[in-house]
């Protein structure tokens, strides 16, 4: 069911889903070169970053083309956050967490099997919003400035990314994973002006945060 929501400027939100779980394919993608060895593989984009694929017990829950093309959507300011991807079987934890990028992994994204079985667009949506908890691993602290001031934007703004963003109220933490996914998805696309009438502090501060920097550090673009 999508989730629907007025704005304080009176815009109908639409989330579409849940957890946005955003297809993120329609992004123009950086080109790569994928190193592979037997448990690991290295991808190489053409901006320079590089990620690990690590493949826990020979878990193939996607190739390393696959996961390297899902890579390929996210603009540079994020993946640059993205370091390891490392597919495990199951989640120490229990329940049905598809994904997480804890605090002081060294920017590494685990993904477990409810994960598992996205179409190669959303897995890059789905570690879109992953990377904005790696963002916010590395860049801010909590309790200082800047995300004092993302805390104050996102309580104060009548809507939220997606309900699973608002489930989190008093902990922004998911809000501005599901913002990073969202700002990814939605910027330089015609719905841009209205999600950012919405969420205009929100959008704002992602603006400073520069996650969507891919064209002008992209060192091969043009090529
Ligand atoms: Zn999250």
């Amino acid at each position: 069911m999508p989730l629907q929501a007025t704005g304080a400027n009176g815009l109908a939100f639409q989330a579409p889903l849940y957890n946005l779980l955003l297809d993120i394919s329609h992004r123009p993608a950086v080109t790569y070169k994928i190193t592979k060895g037997s448990v690991s593989s290295t991808v190489v984009f053409s901006d320079g970053l590089k990620t690990e694929i690590l493949r826990n017990a020979g878990q193939v829950a996607y190739t390393d083309e696959q996961t390297a093309q899902a890579l390929s959507y996210m603009p540079w300011g994020v993946r640059k956050h993205v370091r390891h991807i490392d597919f495990r079987s199951t989640y120490p934890g229990g329940g049905n967490t598809a994904a997480e990028a804890p605090y002081g992994k060294d920017g590494t994204i685990f993904v477990y099997p409810p994960g598992f079985n996205l179409s190669v667009g959303r897995l890059g949506g789905m570690l879109s919003h992953e990377s904005g908890h790696s963002l916010l691993n590395e860049t801010f602290s909590g309790g200082q400035e800047p995300w004092i001031s993302y805390e104050k934007a996102a309580r104060e703004e009548a809507v939220a990314p997606s309900q699973y963003a608002k489930e989190g109220r008093g902990q922004f933490f998911e809000d501005f994973a599901e913002t990073t996914e969202l700002y990814i998805d939605i910027v330089g696309t015609p719905s841009e002006k209205a999600y950012r009438a919405l969420m205009p502090r929100r959008f704002a501060f992602m603006d400073m945060v520069k996650p969507d920097r891919s064209i002008e550090v992209d060192p091969c673009a043009g090529k």
